[in-house]
């Protein structure tokens, strides 16, 4: 369990805030990478990234207590918008989009793990608005369970989508003695203030032999380096924790599983929105009807070189 050093309210916005040890090797030996803001909601304060010295993982200390990460999540975080809300031209585009995002996620977990049936048991953690599993179930019938702990949410995937769906996180949801044959993390990891227990948890409910699939950003990637406090896939302070190969594989190896598997991959868009930070534009919610466009548009022309550019990892992992 990660060790939290001190608590304390920050000087200059009033948060409640905590320091803690490096969440993978427990060391108090950090250096400071950068310093960024939330240039999503563009909320006051800012926050410092370090690096671990013992073991090179990234992870953003101080950061605020799990009480004062609630306000940091809206209802119109990227995971829990619903395209219906999206502007008439923007659905369509946006629907596409997560299609070819749910579409490369199957590729790179088919590629591991074989073709999905639908006798696979599969549970979806932090599943937003079950895009993955919706599309997961219409191609090989494979109906999985999601789990989110956003109430709202929870009632969409059940009432309007019609699928299994438990309320909570690993921890918390009821989720009996289940033992599940692929278990997925979505960008996710990178939110949770105490990832190797996750992981353990998540180990927990796998079956030996079952696999864990995550999507996490990659903080070693050129993206990641080049933009960084302007980094799009920084998202401060929602994401606590940054990972590279060689730090995922030992924090996955702790919790029980062998990485067997990671691509790495980046989608002109997200360049796109690293470059509209960069110019200046800014506050998502401000611009949110824009924002994808414009982050297109600026996209557009790197299209070619997006396989120089990998910002995300996606990651395979065999329970022990
Ligand atoms: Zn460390």
């Amino acid at each position: 369990m990660i060790e939290v050093v001190e608590t304390f309210e920050s000087t200059e916005h009033g948060e409640a805030q905590e320091r803690v040890a490096c969440p993978l090797c427990g060391a108090m030996d950090e250096r400071l990478v950068l310093e960024g803001r939330d240039l999503l909601f563009a909320k006051p304060g800012a926050y410092r990234l370090v690096r671990c010295q013992g073991c090179a993982l990234e992870y953003v200390n101080p950061r605020p207590t799990p009480t004062a990460l609630g306000p940091h999540y809206p209802n119109n975080y990227f995971g829990y918008a619903l395209h219906d809300e999206a502007p008439p031209l923007m659905e369509p585009l946006l629907r596409w989009f997560a299609r070819g995002i749910s579409l490369r996620r199957i590729r790179f977990l088919e590629r591991a793990v074989g073709r999905l049936n639908p006798d696979v048991d599969m549970i979806d953690v932090g599943c937003g608005t079950n895009r993955l599993l919706s599309h997961i179930k219409e191609l090989r019938g494979c109906v999985g369970l999601g789990v989110d702990f956003n109430p709202e949410i929870v009632a969409y995937v059940r009432d309007r989508l019609e699928m299994p769906v438990a309320l909570g996180t690993l921890e918390t949801a009821d989720l009996g003695q289940r033992h599940f044959d692929v278990v997925s993390m979505m960008e996710y990891l990178e939110h949770e203030p105490d990832p190797k227990r996750v992981l353990m948890e998540a180990r927990r409910i796998t079956r030996p032999g079952g696999h864990l699939a995550l999507e996490l950003p990659h903080i070693a990637g050129p993206p990641g380096r080049l933009f960084r406090s302007l980094w799009w896939n920084l998202d401060l302070p929602r994401h606590l924790v940054f990972f590279t190969p060689k730090t995922l594989a030992r924090m996955l190896d702790e919790a029980g599983y062998e990485l067997v598997a990671v691509h790495t991959f980046s989608f002109p868009f997200y360049v796109g929105m690293s470059i509209a930070q960069a110019l200046g534009l800014r506050h998502w919610d401000r611009h949110r009807r824009a924002f994808p466009l414009i982050a297109s548009i600026l996209g557009l022309p790197v299209w070619p070189l997006t396989f120089l550019l990998p910002e995300f990892m996606f990651a395979v992992a065999r329970a022990k």
